[in-house]
Protein backbone atom coordinates (compact mmCIF):
# COMPACT_ATOMS: atom_id res chain seq x y z
CA UNK A 1 0.00 0.00 0.00
CA UNK A 2 1.08 3.52 -1.17
CA UNK A 3 0.72 6.91 0.20
CA UNK A 4 0.75 9.03 -2.85
CA UNK A 5 1.75 12.58 -2.28
CA UNK A 6 0.28 15.39 -5.02
CA UNK A 7 -0.58 18.94 -4.00
CA UNK A 8 -0.44 18.14 -0.07
CA UNK A 9 -1.50 14.55 1.11
CA UNK A 10 -3.89 11.91 -0.97
CA UNK A 11 -4.33 8.77 0.82
CA UNK A 12 -4.92 6.40 -2.46
CA UNK A 13 -6.45 3.33 -0.62
CA UNK A 14 -8.10 2.59 2.53
CA UNK A 15 -6.33 1.68 4.87
CA UNK A 16 -7.05 0.27 8.59
CA UNK A 17 -5.07 1.72 11.27
CA UNK A 18 -2.78 -0.76 13.03
CA UNK A 19 -2.88 0.16 16.40
CA UNK A 20 -0.70 -2.79 17.15
CA UNK A 21 2.29 -0.51 15.35
CA UNK A 22 1.74 2.43 17.69
CA UNK A 23 2.28 -0.02 20.66
CA UNK A 24 5.28 -1.10 19.17
CA UNK A 25 6.81 1.75 18.53
CA UNK A 26 5.25 3.08 21.97
CA UNK A 27 7.62 1.00 24.35
CA UNK A 28 11.15 1.95 22.57
CA UNK A 29 12.72 4.67 23.93
CA UNK A 30 10.66 7.98 22.26
CA UNK A 31 9.35 6.08 20.07
CA UNK A 32 5.41 6.95 21.64
CA UNK A 33 6.43 10.39 20.66
CA UNK A 34 5.36 10.18 17.28
CA UNK A 35 0.80 10.51 18.72
CA UNK A 36 1.88 14.56 19.64
CA UNK A 37 2.21 15.05 15.44
CA UNK A 38 -0.68 17.12 14.41
CA UNK A 39 1.01 17.07 10.41
CA UNK A 40 1.54 20.71 10.52
CA UNK A 41 4.57 20.06 8.16
CA UNK A 42 7.50 22.35 10.13
CA UNK A 43 9.98 19.37 10.11
CA UNK A 44 9.98 19.26 6.68
CA UNK A 45 11.16 22.96 5.97
CA UNK A 46 14.69 22.75 6.81
CA UNK A 47 15.17 18.60 6.47
CA UNK A 48 18.49 18.24 4.24
CA UNK A 49 17.35 14.93 3.30
CA UNK A 50 14.06 16.52 1.80
CA UNK A 51 16.04 19.45 -0.17
CA UNK A 52 18.33 16.79 -1.57
CA UNK A 53 15.12 14.41 -2.57
CA UNK A 54 11.53 15.58 -2.44
CA UNK A 55 10.89 12.15 -1.82
CA UNK A 56 11.81 11.75 1.90
CA UNK A 57 9.33 13.69 4.48
CA UNK A 58 9.79 13.60 7.83
CA UNK A 59 6.18 14.36 7.94
CA UNK A 60 4.73 11.80 5.78
CA UNK A 61 7.45 9.51 7.71
CA UNK A 62 5.23 10.52 10.86
CA UNK A 63 1.63 10.21 8.92
CA UNK A 64 2.91 6.70 8.29
CA UNK A 65 3.65 5.61 11.84
CA UNK A 66 0.45 7.12 13.21
CA UNK A 67 -1.45 4.81 10.69
CA UNK A 68 0.58 1.79 11.40
CA UNK A 69 2.26 1.43 7.85
CA UNK A 70 4.68 -1.20 9.48
CA UNK A 71 5.12 -2.91 5.93
CA UNK A 72 6.71 -0.28 4.78
CA UNK A 73 8.42 1.56 7.10
CA UNK A 74 10.19 -1.73 8.98
CA UNK A 75 12.32 -2.60 5.89
CA UNK A 76 15.82 -2.67 4.41
CA UNK A 77 14.81 -0.12 1.29
CA UNK A 78 12.63 1.82 3.59
CA UNK A 79 12.91 5.52 3.18
CA UNK A 80 13.91 5.91 6.82
CA UNK A 81 17.64 4.92 5.95
CA UNK A 82 17.58 8.68 4.07
CA UNK A 83 17.63 10.41 7.69
CA UNK A 84 20.75 12.03 8.05
CA UNK A 85 20.26 12.09 12.12
CA UNK A 86 21.11 15.83 12.02
CA UNK A 87 18.28 16.68 14.78
CA UNK A 88 16.89 19.92 12.40
CA UNK A 89 13.44 18.39 12.67
CA UNK A 90 13.48 18.52 16.21
CA UNK A 91 14.47 21.75 16.55
CA UNK A 92 11.60 22.67 14.25
CA UNK A 93 8.41 20.63 15.56
CA UNK A 94 5.92 22.59 17.78
CA UNK A 95 5.02 19.24 19.37
CA UNK A 96 7.96 18.14 20.44
CA UNK A 97 7.58 15.19 18.41
CA UNK A 98 10.97 14.64 17.68
CA UNK A 99 10.62 13.29 14.52
CA UNK A 100 14.48 11.99 14.56
CA UNK A 101 13.82 9.63 17.31
CA UNK A 102 10.91 8.07 15.64
CA UNK A 103 12.38 7.62 12.61
CA UNK A 104 15.56 6.40 15.05
CA UNK A 105 13.09 3.87 17.06
CA UNK A 106 12.29 2.53 13.33
CA UNK A 107 15.64 1.69 12.86
CA UNK A 108 16.16 0.37 15.78
CA UNK A 109 13.06 -1.89 15.60
CA UNK A 110 14.41 -2.93 11.90
CA UNK A 111 17.40 -4.30 13.54
CA UNK A 112 15.57 -5.78 16.07
CA UNK A 113 14.12 -7.77 13.80
CA UNK A 114 16.62 -8.53 10.93
CA UNK A 115 15.34 -6.03 8.38
CA UNK A 116 17.99 -3.35 8.48
CA UNK A 117 19.81 -2.96 5.33
CA UNK A 118 22.88 -5.53 5.38
CA UNK A 119 25.81 -2.86 6.11
CA UNK A 120 23.66 -1.28 8.96
CA UNK A 121 22.96 -5.02 10.82
CA UNK A 122 26.77 -5.72 9.94
CA UNK A 123 27.54 -2.68 11.95
CA UNK A 124 25.20 -3.26 14.62
CA UNK A 125 26.85 -7.11 15.20
CA UNK A 126 30.09 -5.60 15.46
CA UNK A 127 29.09 -2.99 18.30
CA UNK A 128 27.38 -6.11 19.85
CA UNK A 129 30.63 -8.09 20.05
CA UNK A 130 33.14 -5.73 20.27
CA UNK A 131 31.77 -2.58 21.26
CA UNK A 132 33.07 -1.16 18.14
CA UNK A 133 31.85 -0.50 14.57
CA UNK A 134 34.82 -1.94 12.59
CA UNK A 135 36.54 -5.37 14.29
CA UNK A 136 40.29 -4.93 14.29
CA UNK A 137 42.10 -7.28 12.58
CA UNK A 138 45.92 -8.92 13.14
CA UNK A 139 46.48 -6.68 10.18
CA UNK A 140 44.97 -3.41 11.60
CA UNK A 141 46.92 -4.47 14.91
CA UNK A 142 50.11 -4.71 12.97
CA UNK A 143 49.60 -1.15 11.37
CA UNK A 144 49.33 0.36 14.15
CA UNK A 145 52.16 -1.23 15.61
CA UNK A 146 54.09 0.49 12.56
CA UNK A 147 52.14 3.68 12.89
CA UNK A 148 53.45 3.73 16.69
CA UNK A 149 50.39 3.56 17.94
CA UNK A 150 48.84 1.86 21.05
CA UNK A 151 46.94 -1.31 21.00
CA UNK A 152 43.13 -1.06 20.07
CA UNK A 153 41.22 -1.11 23.13
CA UNK A 154 39.16 -3.47 24.55
CA UNK A 155 35.55 -2.39 25.67
CA UNK A 156 33.10 -3.86 28.58
CA UNK A 157 30.77 -5.92 25.87
CA UNK A 158 28.73 -7.08 28.34
CA UNK A 159 27.61 -4.28 29.92
CA UNK A 160 27.54 -2.68 26.39
CA UNK A 161 24.63 -5.90 26.11
CA UNK A 162 22.96 -5.00 29.59
CA UNK A 163 22.29 -1.31 28.17
CA UNK A 164 21.26 -2.38 24.93
CA UNK A 165 18.68 -4.38 26.21
CA UNK A 166 17.68 -2.70 28.69
CA UNK A 167 18.36 -4.80 31.64
S1 LIG B 1 16.98 14.26 11.43
FE1 LIG B 1 16.35 13.26 9.51
S2 LIG B 1 14.22 13.84 9.23
FE2 LIG B 1 15.08 15.23 10.74
S3 LIG B 1 15.74 17.02 9.60
FE3 LIG B 1 17.53 15.67 9.77
S4 LIG B 1 17.49 14.38 7.94
FE4 LIG B 1 15.47 15.35 8.12
S1 LIG C 1 6.78 19.50 12.88
FE1 LIG C 1 6.13 18.03 14.45
S2 LIG C 1 3.89 18.20 14.54
FE2 LIG C 1 4.58 19.17 12.62
S3 LIG C 1 4.44 17.51 11.08
FE3 LIG C 1 6.53 17.50 11.86
S4 LIG C 1 6.50 16.03 13.54
FE4 LIG C 1 4.38 16.55 13.11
Amino acid sequence: MVLHVDNGMEVQEKHKIDFDFREKLDVIADGFRHNYCYQCGACVADCPSHNYSESFNPRLIMLKTLLGFEDELVQPDSEIWNCTNCYTCSERCPQDVRPVDIIIALKNLCVKTGKAPDSIQKISQAVMESGITTKATSVTERRRQELGLNPMKTYPVEDLKKIVEGE
